[in-house]
Formats: structure tokens, sequence, C-alpha cells
């Protein structure tokens, strides 16, 4: 397992941050965004240290596959019936602000704070 010493989502990862968590297995973390643009806010993180997107290849499909097909039962969980959006966003250009790789899942009732 990679861990940053100075990643913020490598701290939530290993209890030094706190989080409100929503999921937890073996490979992944879900936990509520501090900053919600939308009703419900989810970020999905492995908690292997992955910088951005751009650091995923082939070998890591499952990881990924189990996130989006994950998504729709936590957000049923979490009361989301209306839609919902999915979101990554890579480097500088993608308005990546954290670099631990994330997705955000964002729902609940119109109007959302952003997006
Ligand atoms: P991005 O711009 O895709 O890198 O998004 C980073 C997200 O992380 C933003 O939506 C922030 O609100 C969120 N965030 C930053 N720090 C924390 C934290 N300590 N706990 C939960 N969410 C956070
Ligand atoms: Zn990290």
């Amino acid at each position: 397992m990679t861990h940053d010493p100075n990643c913020i989502f490598c701290k939530i990862v290993a209890g030094r941050i706190p989080s409100r968590k929503v999921h937890e297995d073996d490979d992944m973390l879900v936990f509520h965004d501090i900053a919600p643009w939308a009703p419900v806010h989810v970020l999905m993180i492995p908690k292997n240290h992955v910088p951005s997107h751009y650091d995923m290849t082939a070998a890591d499909a499952p990881l990924l596959g189990k996130m989006l097909a994950l998504a729709p039962e936590l957000m049923r969980q979490l009361g989301v019936t209306g839609g919902f959006r999915t979101l990554i966003n890579t480097g500088p250009d993608g308005r990546q602000e954290v670099p631990h790789f994330h997705v955000h899942v964002m729902g609940g009732p119109r109007p959302w704070a952003k997006g």
C-alpha cells in the first residue's frame, strides 16, 4: 500500500484527519465531501496513494469498475432517487485540487450549490 504522509486523503485513510465515512473495504474508502456541491456529495478514493487518473492503467480496471459499480448502491442508501452526477477531475487543466485520485458522486434535489 502506497502512503504519502503529506497527502490529505492518505491522512483520512490513516484516520489522522476525521471524515464522515459512508463505505470502507480493503482497497477503497468513501466519505462525505467537506464542501458539498449538492445535498449528497461523496468522494470515492483508493486507499492506495494514486495521484490522479493519469496514473491509472489497465491494471486498475477492477478498482475503477468497483467504484463505478458501487456508486448507485451508495446513492440509494443515502436517499438519492432523482439521479446523480459522477465526476473525476484530473490534473491542473481538469481542476484537480487534491492530488489523490477521487471520484465525486453528487445527488439530491436541485438546486445545488455548484455543478
Ligand atoms: P478536486 O477539485 O476534484 O481535487 O476535489 C477535491 C475535493 O476534496 C473538493 O470537493 C473538496 O471539498 C474536498 N475535500 C478537501 N479536503 C477534504 C476533507 N478533509 N474532507 C472531505 N473532503 C475534502
Ligand atoms: Zn494520498
